[in-house]
């Protein structure tokens, strides 16, 4: 990592690794459940501006916090605005729906980039294991 000033702690002077006073800060943040909505759209807008200070794993669990639901990755980079109004609006505790996935998460991407959907089949993805079973009580007998 190059030597950087963390724009939070710009009294630590520069560093070349991940800010301690940052990874601090995450690990004493607030229970995200009992922040108002503003108070969760100020504090996503600053985690998202100026020099990545904190590992890339706390910021997107903190994001997802904020935001209350699963949040992926291309989201952070393309739809920053819509994470922010979500941190200050959407109902808490809710999981995200399929109109969230096609219109947010699916939504985001541009146009022109293609895009593979893998859905699982549970009950074929159970089939191997009764194979197995029944194998194992054809031995027995
Ligand atoms: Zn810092």
């Amino acid at each position: 990592m190059a030597a950087y000033t963390c724009t939070f702690h710009p009294e630590r002077g520069e560093i070349d690794d991940f800010c301690s006073l940052c990874i601090k800060e995450h690990e004493e943040r607030r229970d995200a459940e009992s922040m108002t909505g503003d108070e969760r759209a100020t504090e996503l807008r600053r985690l998202c501006t100026g020099k990545l200070s904190r590992p890339m794993d706390l910021i997107h669990k903190r994001i997802e916090e904020l935001v209350g639901r699963p949040v992926w990755t291309h989201e952070i980079g393309l739809r920053m605005e819509g994470l922010i109004e979500e941190a200050r609006s959407r109902p808490r505790n809710t999981p995200i729906s399929g109109d969230e996935i096609r219109d947010k998460v699916i939504g985001s991407i541009p146009p022109d980039k293609p895009v593979i959907i893998l859905t699982a089949d549970m009950d074929a993805a159970r089939s191997p294991l009764q194979e197995g079973e029944e194998k194992r009580e054809d031995r027995k007998s």
